[in-house]
């Protein structure tokens, strides 16, 4: 590892590897760290030929070969709402990480690749920068949240459908007491018109 301690920032684990993070504060708008590497030509077949990750394409026929170890720039990973850009010098033909907010130490260092390099290599396994991994967060929040509110609606339809039942029931099971109360009456009543006639038989009998 090369050693940065001197400088305002330390390579660390990341989420998808390695990473660059702020040691001290960096202000908005301050040079971090340059992206270095041979020059490529690209009129030059040997040049055109070179394929990795880390191409810095400046110009048309310009671009850095960042694989280099040296390049500790080649650290920074892409974010889609980053802390830093990449500002390129097509005459000089240099790269500077500019701070396009203040980072505070700790923090991770991000720019934007580009969209080239997203659809390239990032689209194809789904960016893991902070705010991708937001986005996703959130769409599965609301995934779960919708999918909640669904087994909730079927299972009220289903509740409402047994009160419905339970009631129809209970409607059916109130007028069968009706009709038992109504039974009952008349029974009283056939008793009560019938107890006199005992009485009568038992005066009868006591008279007797
Ligand atoms: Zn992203």
């Amino acid at each position: 590892m090369p050693d940065l301690s001197d400088k305002p920032y330390r390579i660390g684990r990341s989420k998808t590897g390695l990473g660059l993070f702020a040691t001290q504060p960096i202000k908005k708008g301050t040079k971090i760290i340059r992206y270095i590497g041979p020059m490529l030509d690209c009129n030059k077949k040997k040049d055109d030929a070179v394929e990795n990750k880390y191409l810095f394409q400046i110009s048309k026929r310009w671009t850095v070969d960042g694989s280099v170890r040296k390049n500790i720039a080649r650290y920074i990973n892409h974010s889609c709402k980053p802390n830093a850009e990449s500002d390129v010098s097509v005459k000089k033909r240099k790269i500077i990480i500019r701070a396009i907010k203040n980072i505070e130490p700790g923090e991770e260092i991000n720019y934007d690749y580009g969209t080239e390099y997203f659809k390239e290599y990032l689209k194809p396994i789904g960016c893991k920068c902070d705010s991708c991994e937001k986005k996703r967060k959130k769409k599965a929040a609301e995934a779960r949240a919708e999918k909640a509110r669904l087994k909730d609606k079927a299972e009220r339809k289903v509740q409402k459908q047994a009160e419905k039942a339970a009631g129809k029931k209970a409607k059916a099971g109130k007028s069968a007491g009706k009709t038992a109360k109504a039974k009952a009456k008349t029974g009283a009543k056939t008793s009560k018109a019938k107890l006199p006639k005992t009485k009568t038989k038992a005066k009868a009998a006591a008279a007797a």
